[in-house]
């Protein structure tokens, strides 16, 4: 069952051969899909015939989104922690412990109905590969259970355990601390891997609740040893070790890097084929930080990735267009470059080649937005004109 999918104003493919421009834009082009594959893409006036036919009446198609940072998998509300924090109060990673309390006390069913909720949400703005972090159980059977049904919804899901020292651990002081990162190495790690493909860790000596470097690479050289991929959440709340150890162990991906020494630059720029830099501006926003020069590591030749990082404490919203107008209001990208780095980029950051480019042979995972070129995604910020294209019925 071939649908060819016309009528479009642009088809941003992410290949520079196959339109103009770094991120490939052909005007009045069409694709042709089969199945979950794109088997054909090109000018309009030369598309193949097909079983059925979708016209976009002049809208243009992109790549979905691919958020390759979320944390989807939590109960509760912290809108309260947001208020205080726009009325000066700081940031330090603390207020993880409410989540972690709501999350413990919630059923299965009602994390699954929270998860389908925000996943609908995200496809509703138009991404169609999430990343799901765990990190709100911090108990084995917790963490166990998040990523059980995590996995439910995605293939791309990650161990966060080492998220925050949980507060009953950090109550018993230096020991409980140790004994919380045996657990995690240990017991949580054996637990929580059937369900999980990454594994991640909070590396911030400048957080009282995160983990210092040697946490942190005990934590990844576990997961790796256990057959995980390894991410990184480094850099967020102040020069650290995050990237430098990323770097150094080839994690697929250090998050956040909103502070980095020239150094750090440099690392990444000379680990650009294995270590993507992962922007989360949304994050910037709701905590009032300062943003990242993803120009500047651009130019540098650092590969880069923007995703939401949703989650209950520092930003919630997955809207991927409402990250992309932020990297280029706030971080000097083009709009082409920003929908670059939150499609092809971060589906680099999960070491995936079928999502993220609408190319010949990659899932037919594509997004429409109803304007006649991608450069409103960043033109009309916060204005509900992206989804991800349902090809069974199309709302075109
Ligand atoms: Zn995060």
């Amino acid at each position: 069952m071939s649908v060819l999918i016309t009528g479009a104003a642009e088809v941003v493919t992410g290949d520079p051969a196959l339109g103009a421009g770094p991120a490939g834009v052909l005007e009045r082009g069409a694709v042709v899909v089969e199945g979950e594959q794109v088997v054909w893409v090109g000018p309009q006036s030369q598309a193949p015939a097909a079983d059925s036919v979708i016209d976009l009446g002049g809208a243009t198609l992109i790549p979905g989104f691919v958020d390759s940072h979320s944390h989807l998998v939590f109960a509760g509300d912290r809108s309260h922690e947001f208020t205080a924090r726009m009325a000066g109060e700081p940031y330090d990673g603390g207020g993880i412990g409410v989540s972690v309390s709501a999350t413990r006390a919630a059923s299965d069913d009602e994390l699954r109905a929270l998860v389908a909720r925000r996943i609908d949400e995200m496809r509703r703005s138009g991404t169609t590969t999430v990343e799901i972090k765990s990190g709100y159980g911090l108990s084995v059977e917790d963490e166990e259970r998040s990523l059980r049904i995590a996995r439910e919804f995605t293939e791309e899901t990650t161990f966060l355990g080492a998220h925050v020292v949980p507060p009953e651990a950090r109550e018993a002081g230096e020991s409980g601390r140790d004994a919380y990162l045996e657990l995690v190495t240990g017991p949580m790690l054996q637990a929580c891997a059937p369900y999980a493909k990454w594994i991640d860790v909070f590396c911030e000596p400048n957080s009282p609740h995160a983990f210092t470097e040697e946490d942190s690479r005990r934590v990844l050289e576990a997961g790796r040893a256990a057959g995980l991929g390894m991410r990184v959440h480094g850099n967020q709340l102040g020069h650290g070790p995050g990237v430098r150890l990323a770097v150094e162990l080839g994690a697929a991906s250090v998050d956040h890097c909103t502070y980095l020494s020239d150094s750090d630059i440099e690392a990444l720029a000379g680990a650009a084929g294995t270590t993507v830099a992962t922007l989360l501006p949304g994050v910037e926003f709701s905590t009032r930080s300062p943003y990242p020069d993803a120009r500047r590591l651009l130019e540098a030749g650092v590969s880069i990735a923007l995703a939401s990082d949703c989650n209950p404490g520092t930003c919630y919203t997955s809207s991927m267009p409402f990250v992309i107008a932020l990297a280029v209001r706030e971080m000097g990208l083009t709009v082409a470059e920003a929908l670059l780095a939150a499609t092809q980029g971060s589906a680099r950051a999960l070491r995936r080649s079928d999502v993220g480019r609408v190319a010949v042979g990659c899932r037919a995972d594509l997004a429409v937005v109803d304007a006649r070129s991608h450069e409103h995604l960043a033109y009309r910020p916060g204005m509900a004109i992206t989804r991800a294209l349902d090809l069974a019925s199309p709302v075109a």
